[in-house]
């Protein structure tokens, strides 16, 4: 890239994520650090720090730098948290999360993507990532309960087994609503074994597919 990307970044940061209204300073630090631009094709890496989505092949998206920060910012996430994600797409959300000091435990359902994402974090020395192939609307049983749960993909409603995962004083965040429509991103809290819902705002993503997705 000829134009200095760690100055696409602040400038990604100031107009598009701080003007927005995000101020968990730790957030703001790690996204101006991570180079968004190796989370996607090197014929696209000059779009990287631009204010939307981009393809990442097999018809699905890296998402807009503002939702990566406001999802991230309702997750609350504390180092050393047990985080799932499910759709890891480029990793990069995943990278973010782990920049925060989290243990992350990423699912994603194309195996192409997968390896990709895998070989990526590997190569970033992001270790506290750990990526598998598989429906991510199942969860990971084995290493259930999570404090933290973020699905980057737009389903019919929030699946049963994420919640059943979800740890006393958890939190969950999902677009949830119809495919390729204005989806709602849900917050769920699980506090005193109680199910708390609250909508946030209207979202697009792309398809949440499995066996409690579409
Ligand atoms: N978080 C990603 C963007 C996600 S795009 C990033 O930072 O780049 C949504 C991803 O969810 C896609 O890669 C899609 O293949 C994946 N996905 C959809 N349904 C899934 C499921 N049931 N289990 C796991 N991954 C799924």
């Amino acid at each position: 890239m000829r134009v200095d990307p760690r100055r696409m970044r602040e400038r990604m940061v100031d107009e598009q994520i701080v003007a927005r209204g995000i101020t968990d300073p730790r957030l703001l630090s790690v996204m101006r650090e991570l180079p968004r631009h190796l989370f996607v094709e090197e014929a696209m890496a000059k779009q990287a720090y631009m204010d939307n989505p981009l393809p990442i092949g097999e018809g699905q998206t890296i998402s807009q730098p503002y939702i990566v920060a406001l999802m991230t910012e309702l997750l609350q996430v504390e180092p050393g948290m047990k985080v799932l994600e499910i759709g890891t797409g480029s990793g990069y959300q995943a990278a973010v999360l782990a920049k925060l000091g989290a243990d992350v435990h990423t699912v994603e359902r194309i195996p192409k993507l997968c390896e990709t994402a895998r070989d990526r974090l590997r190569s970033m020395a992001l270790f506290n990532v750990h990526v598998k192939l598989d429906d991510g609307t199942l969860g990971w049983p084995s290493i259930a309960p999570f404090d933290r749960i973020l699905v980057t993909a737009g389903g019919p409603e929030v699946p049963p087994p994420l919640v059943d995962q979800l740890a006393e004083g958890g939190r969950l965040v999902m677009p949830v609503g119809p495919a390729r429509r204005l989806q709602s991103l849900v917050l769920i809290e699980k506090k005193d074994g109680q199910v708390l819902r609250q909508d946030i705002c209207g979202v697009q993503f792309v398809d949440l597919v499995g066996a409690h997705g579409w």
